[in-house]
């Protein structure tokens, strides 16, 4: 898909450089604060699985962008937002980054150690494997993910302070509700509007007879807002001059298809290393 058919069809991708976020899941964040007022109160943040980092980006403008325009409404005091990834991230006003695997209790420990015996009021995970494609597969790893964070999650957050995560929806989603339920008084399934639709039933939990769960599901962000699945004229198309697709904001810095990218290129130009490319030989 070239550049410009993407940011017809995908009006999140478009905003999200016109509007200078690394990533559209900054609009998700966006759309769950204003339905949840997630980061009322809000000093500590950690940011789990935050590269390329566009949530990383509205914690930054929400809470530190805020704390340097109005000192006196904070006190002097400085949010600390602590960001993790298994990738680098470009450097983050007010955002200190750990590179790191969140299922790896080392990682876990650095993360705890930021916080100097004090705890985050909210936490934050975006995770999500390298999708295989196998609905079932990705489901289960990003369940682990969740888990992992929530292992995190048990030793940073404060009683009262707020977990969000991504989920993937699947058959496996009302046994996740009821591991949550296990920390959280309050666990809602929130759809925001920016976050495609996905084709597997929330509903059509594992969990049947006296377990079954109804779990609470809210869509968020406003309603007349743009729809994700939905594609979109390009601005100039509609007032009939030609269309400049912007770069992304901060592409990732070491992506992890960055190797099979150069090895495509050198093919193509004929630079075969056969002991690279073909284990075999
Ligand atoms: N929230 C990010 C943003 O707004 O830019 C996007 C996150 S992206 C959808 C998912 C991220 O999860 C990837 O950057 C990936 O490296 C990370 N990830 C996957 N497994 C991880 C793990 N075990 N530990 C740390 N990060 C992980």
């Amino acid at each position: 898909m070239g550049k410009a058919s993407k940011d017809k069809r995908d009006i999140y991708y478009r905003k999200a450089k016109e509007e200078g976020w690394r990533a559209r899941s900054a609009f998700k964040l966006l759309q769950i604060d204003e339905e949840f007022n997630i980061f009322q109160g809000v000093k500590r943040v950690v940011d789990l699985c935050a590269a390329p980092g566009s949530w990383s980006q509205v914690l930054s403008r929400k809470l530190y962008v805020q704390a340097k325009l109005s000192p006196e409404s904070w006190n002097g005091y400085h949010p600390l937002i602590v960001a993790i990834d298994l990738q680098p991230m470009a450097p983050i006003d007010g955002v200190i980054q750990v590179q790191g695997d969140i299922t790896n209790a080392r990682t876990a420990e650095v993360v705890i150690k930021h916080f100097d015996g004090c705890k985050a009021d909210l936490v934050v995970c975006d995770g999500a494997p390298d999708v295989t494609g196998v609905h079932d597969i990705d489901e289960f790893v990003q369940s682990q993910l969740i888990l992992a964070a929530l292992t995190i999650v048990t030793h940073v957050l404060r009683v009262g302070g707020k977990f969000i995560a991504k989920i993937f929806r699947g058959k496996d989603t009302s046994l996740l509700y009821c591991q949550l339920k296990l920390f959280f008084p309050d666990v809602t399934f929130a759809k925001p509007k920016s976050s495609r639709n996905s084709s597997i039933d929330c509903s059509s939990g594992r969990l049947e007879g006296p377990n079954k769960v109804y779990i609470p599901f809210l869509a968020c962000g406003d309603l007349s807002d743009y729809d994700s699945d939905r594609s979109y004229p390009l601005p100039s198309n509609a007032e009939g001059g030609s269309y400049q697709s912007l770069d992304p904001v901060q592409p990732p810095i070491a992506p992890p298809y960055k190797t099979a990218l150069e090895l495509k290129k050198a093919a193509s130009h004929g630079i075969v290393e056969n002991d690279t490319l073909s284990p075999g030989t």
